[in-house]
């Protein structure tokens, strides 16, 4: 299978015992890849970076829209650049929910990203009643139109990389995922406004179903939570996408 994305999205869980023993099943000789992408809480991001031989890159699971200041409990791209982030998870639909995180902010989030050298996989997804009222594409091409200014591509260069994540909420930790042929024309709507964009898909992936979804010639990776949080089974997922573990 050509090399996709592989975003493990761990939310709120980890810690040190978490990282040690999820690390400790992988032997020695197993290798990711930097389109392998570990997002952990921000706490954990220093500790994480005591496993970086394993050859994954770091991501975060939000920032802040400012550089610094006064801010209580905000993390800013300068800060996670620093840290060795080179991805942040933006608009992600449970920081949307919890923190009534208001969308607009997402321009200022991508263009401070984007400034620090930071890739920003910027999620977007429908409810099930949008979905069951087929208001899907309205809903997801307001959400695009929300993110991205006219004029933000003009100030892109060509090597700069940009991620939405389709995730419908109503497959996030749901073990339901959407009918394959509903990415197509989702797909075609975020190409037709924006063509530099790349287009993950998030929403229940696993081991046993990677395959079908990173299959498909215009999905560039997938978004995953749940799953990346097993060790055995996340590395099983990094398999199929980058065949076995190397024996040295
Ligand atoms: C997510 O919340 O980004 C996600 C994809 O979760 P899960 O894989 O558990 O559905």
């Amino acid at each position: 299978m050509t090399k996709k994305y592989i975003i493990a999205n761990w939310k709120m869980h980890g810690g040190k015992n978490f990282i040690d023993n999820f690390f400790a099943v992988w032997p020695l000789s197993f290798s990711c890849d930097p389109k392998v992408v570990i997002c952990p809480a921000f706490i954990d991001l220093d500790y994480l970076r005591h496993y970086m031989n394993y050859g994954f890159s770091l991501g975060a699971q939000n920032c802040s829209y400012m550089d610094e200041g006064a801010f209580t409990g905000q993390v800013s791209p300068k800060m996670l650049r620093e840290r060795g982030c080179k991805y942040c998870i933006i608009g992600h639909s449970e920081i949307r929910r919890v923190a009534q995180e208001k969308f607009f902010k997402i321009k200022e989030k991508i263009a401070l990203l984007m400034q620090h050298n930071i890739t920003p996989i910027i999620c977007i997804g429908e409810t099930k009643k949008e979905h069951d009222e087929g208001q899907t594409l309205p809903v997801l091409t307001r959400q695009l139109k929300e993110a991205f200014d006219d004029k933000f591509f003009e100030n892109i260069k060509a090597s700069q990389k940009i991620m939405v994540a389709y995730e419908p909420l109503w497959a996030i930790g749901t073990a339901i995922t959407p009918e394959k042929s509903i990415l197509k024309p989702i797909y075609q709507k975020l190409h037709d406004l924006y063509p530099q964009v790349s287009f993950l898909y998030g929403g229940s992936v696993n081991e046993k179903n990677i395959e079908d979804f990173l299959s498909i010639p215009f999905v560039s990776g997938a978004l995953i939570g749940s799953a990346s949080l097993k060790a055995e089974g996340f590395k099983k997922i990094i398999e199929t996408v980058y065949g076995k573990t190397k024996i040295n």
